[in-house]
């Protein structure tokens, strides 16, 4: 087997000089000899290791700072509501769904690196045992032993009457009646159905 090199070196031997097959071969060649190059060259530089868990921690980080200053802004009566509307819905749109999906993405990549994301299907119940509803809302805005408080993200409201149950992880909101567990919380959330919150909730074990 001769390499790209030799076979170019050759083609005159097999076509004469400036016909058109040795001008399409050697461009043929050319081609294959440079992507050969460039494989070799990228399997040599060895690939930097990231450390998903700092990456994801900062991103987290900088999706609870921007969650507190929207709901900060919520909170300012300073402002003419429908103003205050205007700004919380440009905040969110800007900042924080840009930061919900670099975090997503990153979890992605790591459970991607890992293998995980080819792991067969994962029942709800682990799901249920295991990503809390805090893992999705973040900080709740009042704690206590068994229950905690955020702002509904199903309705619009300015008093937390959306109770996160830790025991059984499940949720009910006295504002807008809805209640569920993780999985229906993730699906209401993201309008996806089942079997996406269980694929996109696993990402997060
Ligand atoms: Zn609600």
């Amino acid at each position: 087997m001769y390499s790209y090199k030799e076979q170019i070196e050759h083609i005159t031997d097999w076509f004469p000089k400036d016909s058109p097959e040795a001008i399409e071969l050697y461009d043929t060649l050319m081609k294959r000899w440079r992507e050969e190059i460039l494989n070799k060259y990228e399997e040599s530089i060895p690939k930097p290791k990231v450390d998903y868990d700092n990456e994801k921690r900062i991103a987290y980080q900088e999706l609870v700072d921007i969650q507190s200053k929207i709901d900060d802004l919520k909170k300012n009566g300073k402002t003419e509501w429908w103003l205050r509307e205007i700004i919380i819905k440009q905040a969110e749109d800007r900042y924080l769904k840009p930061a919900i999906s670099k975090y997503k993405k990153l979890k992605f990549l790591q459970a991607k690196e890992n293998g995980k994301i080819s792991k067969q299907f994962i029942d709800k119940d682990t799901i249920i045992n295991n990503v809390k509803i805090s893992d999705i809302l973040g900080e709740p805005r009042e704690k206590s032993q068994s229950r905690c408080k955020y702002g509904c993200p199903l309705h619009q409201e300015d008093t937390p009457s959306f109770v996160w149950y830790k025991n059984t992880n499940t949720f009910y909101c006295f504002g807008c009646h809805e209640g569920g567990n993780v999985i229906t919380l993730y699906m209401k959330l993201n309008k996806c159905d089942f079997k996406t919150a269980i694929k996109e909730l696993s990402l997060m074990l």
